[in-house]
């Protein structure tokens, strides 16, 4: 038997974990036991005694993250399993191919691993904890990574010192855990994308905009593409292979600038018809000439991080979107997205309907977009949606 604390629910207060959404809320907490410590495996029960699983303890409003519906031992089995199941799928899915090697191993409880994100970048796994259950398992997780067969992986980053919950004190230190620095060269669809998880943003590069960028790649041909919140500039590269006219890249960060310039030329050296500015979206939207450009693509960062900045980051989408569609040509193409979990698909919709309407253009949906596979929304979990675009064909 696994002797874990246990935590015992108020009277009715299984039934989320009984229909397996993987969180149990402060609020449904009868009892909590003495020794409990925040990052503890613990044991769920119903108010009359029943096993309801396992799972990571806690402080704030998410208690538990639920790792199995079992009472099953937390060790490096459970872990090395979970992640075998991971590989499998990212296998079943194509991502792991000589011309590919970016991709998203574990996203969390799409993975049924609540806490937990892996990306993998060649040779090297990015590690990063958003609980601190996960934080203490992270060696325990390490081992696992670099001993999975089939996966290559030889080096793993832990980068967290952003994503626990502040008032946890871990003090996570963003380092190797096992392995070392060997290259920072990604393979994405056959283009090489320097990724600097050590000082980029999240674990250095977005892997969940691979299959858009692809579709970006076949309407690029002849047009003046406008590739704002560039970042690494992805989507830049996919639009230079696919014969764009001319690219250019926008992006307030000046590092993010440097990266894409990198990008572009690692593909395409120096000749390619691209350029890079470091500037604030709004004024170069505000600057730039009617026609300028007849694709863009508008990737901006998550507007609203939390439920309270919802009003605000709606407004600021239909502002953003407003800005762009009223400059574009007949006939042009808008890439739209928007990667803030709180706002719904219909939201971010109503928000671009609302910038359509503003300037009176004709505007209709050709696509309808979403995160990749390897990005998978566990059923139950609905909160693992957050990537939402929309392509838009404007006259
Ligand atoms: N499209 C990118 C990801 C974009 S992340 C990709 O495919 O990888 C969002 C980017 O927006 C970040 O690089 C950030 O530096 C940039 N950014 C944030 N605020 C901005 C602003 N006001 N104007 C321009 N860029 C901004």
């Amino acid at each position: 038997m696994m002797n874990y604390p246990v935590i015992t629910l108020r009277r009715g207060k299984e039934e989320s974990l009984k229909r397996f959404h993987p969180w149990v809320f402060s609020g449904a907490i009868d009892r909590l036991p003495d020794s409990i410590e925040e990052g503890d495996t613990v044991e769920v029960r119903a108010s009359d005694g029943t096993p309801l699983g396992v799972g990571h303890f806690q402080i704030g409003s998410i208690a538990v993250r639920m790792l199995d519906k079992n009472v099953i031992e937390i060790d490096e089995g459970f872990y090395a399993s979970r992640l075998t199941d991971a590989l499998r799928l990212r296998m079943a899915l194509g991502l792991i191919r000589g011309d590919n090697n970016a991709y998203r191993l574990v996203h969390g409880e799409g993975d049924f691993l609540p806490g937990l994100i892996v990306d993998v970048y060649g040779s090297t796994a990015v590690l990063q904890a958003h609980s601190p259950g996960m934080h203490y398992a992270r060696n325990v997780i390490a081992r696992a990574l670099v001993s999975l067969p089939g996966a290559g992986l030889k080096n793993v980053y832990y980068k967290s010192e952003t994503t626990l919950p502040y008032k946890a004190s871990l003090d996570p230190q963003n380092d190797y855990i096992i392995g070392e620095y060997d290259t920072n060269i990604a393979v994405e669809n056959g283009l090489k994308l320097h990724v600097d998880w050590l000082k980029g943003q999240k674990t250095g590069f977005f892997v969940d905009q691979r299959d858009n960028r692809m579709l970006l790649q076949k309407y690029a041909a002849g047009r003046r593409v406008l590739n704002m919140f560039c970042y690494t500039g992805g989507f830049s590269v996919y639009a230079l292979r696919g014969g764009a006219e001319l690219v250019h890249s926008v992006d307030s960060s000046a590092k993010a600038v440097a990266l894409t310039r990198d990008n572009v030329r690692l593909n395409f050296g120096d000749t390619a018809p691209h350029e890079a500015f470091a500037e604030d979206a709004f004024k170069f939207l505000g600057d730039m000439p009617d026609g300028a450009y007849d694709l863009v693509v508008l990737d901006p960062p998550a507007f609203a991080k939390h439920r309270g900045a919802i009003h605000n980051a709606l407004r600021g989408y239909q502002k953003l979107n407003a800005r762009a569609m009223e400059k574009m040509p007949k006939g042009s193409i808008l890439f739209t997205f928007s990667c803030s979990q709180a706002i719904s698909k219909e939201q971010f919709r109503l928000a671009v309907f609302s910038a359509a309407a503003q300037t009176g253009r004709n505007v209709r949906i050709l696509h309808q977009l979403t995160q990749p596979a390897d990005h998978p929304i566990n059923i139950y979990h609905p909160e693992g949606e957050y990537l939402k675009g929309l392509i838009l064909y404007i006259e």
